[in-house]
């Protein structure tokens, strides 16, 4: 299928983007790598009047430490991501869901903005930024504001971002010696979207755990969290917190909720082994 017509604007800096987001609203598109969005509009499930380009905003693309936390440019490639040293040092659960999304032709032109905005509940990368705590910074006509992931992702492909906003980075906590995380998931095919997945975060406390967040993805309309479970692994309790998941996953293509719920509880295990591991 063709998608339906529509005019096209590069934008050559962010308050241009930001103004004609805040002149077109609903009626228009922001288009990054386009690997989801293009198939959306040849689809015909989406049909904007304007898409504007943002590939040639600059400044958009970094990755570096600053302070206490890791900033992710909203225009960072995946490929980028998955190869940066500061990611493999500084935000390993990132580094390990890399290799999981699409293939290298997609991760080769989908940006890690793109992804967070697009908010695919299978998606693993709103999956790791819940299970991180880490913070979204988005731009609109108003100026800056930031909004914590387990508030940005707000519903089926649904976000916090109002339409004349767009995401610029995202910043999550540096890793230190304390820091434990863990990722696994389950796809038909490597690279094709999760059925379920897991994405981990901890503190080392002693010879136990503290501070456990774990996101699950593909089992509802975002990441979602499964805190009854986080306080057993917190003990130390493994089996108590397979047998805590309140998950409540529905059919889909893939697979029945029962499965899922099965699936989610097969994963939690491996995640909770690589979770108590000590970092060399
Ligand atoms: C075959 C295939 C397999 C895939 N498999 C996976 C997978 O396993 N896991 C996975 O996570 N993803 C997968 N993807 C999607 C891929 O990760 C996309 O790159 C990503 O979802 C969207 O990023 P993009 O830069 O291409 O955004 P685009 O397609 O350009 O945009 C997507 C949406 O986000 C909006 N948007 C883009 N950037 C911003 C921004 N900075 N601020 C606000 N809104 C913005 C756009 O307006 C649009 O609505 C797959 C894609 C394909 C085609």
């Amino acid at each position: 299928m063709k998608p339906a017509p529509f005019a096209y604007h590069k934008a050559r800096t962010l308050k241009e983007a930001v103004a004609l987001l805040a002149k077109h609203k609903d009626d228009a598109r922001l288009l990054a790598g386009g690997q989801s969005l293009i198939a959306t509009l040849n689809m015909r499930l989406s049909a904007p009047s304007l898409l504007i380009d943002i590939n040639g905003l600059k400044g958009l693309d970094g990755i570096a430490k600053k302070g206490k936390f890791v900033e992710i440019g909203a225009l960072a490639r995946h490929t980028q991501v998955e190869r940066s040293d500061v990611i493999a040092k500084l935000a390993p659960l990132i580094a390990s869901a890399m290799p999981h999304i699409g293939h290298p032709a997609i991760r080769n032109r989908g940006t890690f903005g793109g992804s967070i905005a697009y908010a695919d509940p299978a998606a693993e990368l709103p999956a790791c930024l819940v299970a991180l705590d880490a913070e979204i910074a988005i731009a609109g006509p108003r100026g800056k504001r930031k909004v914590k992931a387990d508030a940005f992702f707000k519903g089926l492909f649904e976000t916090a971002l109002r339409p004349q906003e767009m995401v610029t980075a995202v910043r999550v906590p540096a890793a230190d010696k304390t820091s434990r995380y863990g990722f696994a998931e389950l796809a038909r095919r490597h690279g094709d979207y999760a059925m379920v997945g897991l994405a981990a975060g901890a503190r080392a406390d002693g010879k136990g755990l503290k501070d456990v967040r774990l996101a699950f993805f593909g089992v509802g309309n975002t990441p979602v969290r499964a805190k009854k479970s986080e306080a057993a692994l917190a003990k130390g309790d493994v089996e108590a917190a397979v047998a805590a998941l309140d998950l409540d996953p529905s059919d889909d293509v893939q697979a029945s909720g029962a499965v899922k719920k099965h699936l989610a509880g097969v994963l939690l295990r491996r995640v909770a082994a690589q979770l108590m591991e000590a970092r060399p």
